[in-house]
């Protein structure tokens, strides 16, 4: 889990059914941690308990109210999206470019998440250590 509260982060990094099991958090737990972010999922992440439920956010889960709010392979039910419509910015990184959470986003990346996701992560430790 990420070090950063849902409720009182700036930015959270969401990941869903996409990401194919617990075993593939380490890259979202990763990009949470170059961001100052905190870690959060889709409820049938949390019911499958690859992720523990206090992560799990939507209408039946923890409301997000963040500034940035990144969805990896999450489809953008409306259930889903009904708990993170407050967050400021939301941006979307999925293979479907039909995945419902496109029409929500402000951003959005059509791409896998096992490529596109390192790939973010390399590219902000760089940004991050130019700028230090
Ligand atoms: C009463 C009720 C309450 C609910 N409450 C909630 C709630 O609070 N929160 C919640 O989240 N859901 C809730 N749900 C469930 C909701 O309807 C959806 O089933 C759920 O949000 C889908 O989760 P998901 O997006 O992780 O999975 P999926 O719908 O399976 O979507 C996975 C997505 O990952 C994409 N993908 C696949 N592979 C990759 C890859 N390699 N890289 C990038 N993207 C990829 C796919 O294109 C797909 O869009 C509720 C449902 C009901 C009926």
């Amino acid at each position: 889990m990420g070090q950063v509260t849902i409720a009182d982060a700036d930015t959270v990094i969401s990941g869903g059914r996409g990401l194919k099991g617990p075993e593939n958090w380490g890259m979202i737990e990763e990009l949470a941690d170059v961001l100052g972010a905190a870690t959060a999922c889709s409820k049938p992440v949390s019911d499958m308990g690859w992720r523990p439920h206090s992560e799990h956010v939507g209408q039946t889960g923890k409301p997000v109210a963040s500034n940035l709010y990144i969805a990896i392979g999450i489809s953008g039910a409306i259930q889903h999206l009904a708990g993170v419509s407050s967050s400021k910015t939301k941006v979307v990184i999925n293979t479907d470019p039909e995945a419902p959470f496109f029409k929500a986003a402000d951003y959005g990346i059509v791409g896998d998440a096992f490529e596109v996701v390192p790939k973010l992560i390399e590219k902000l430790k760089e940004f991050k250590a130019q700028n230090a």
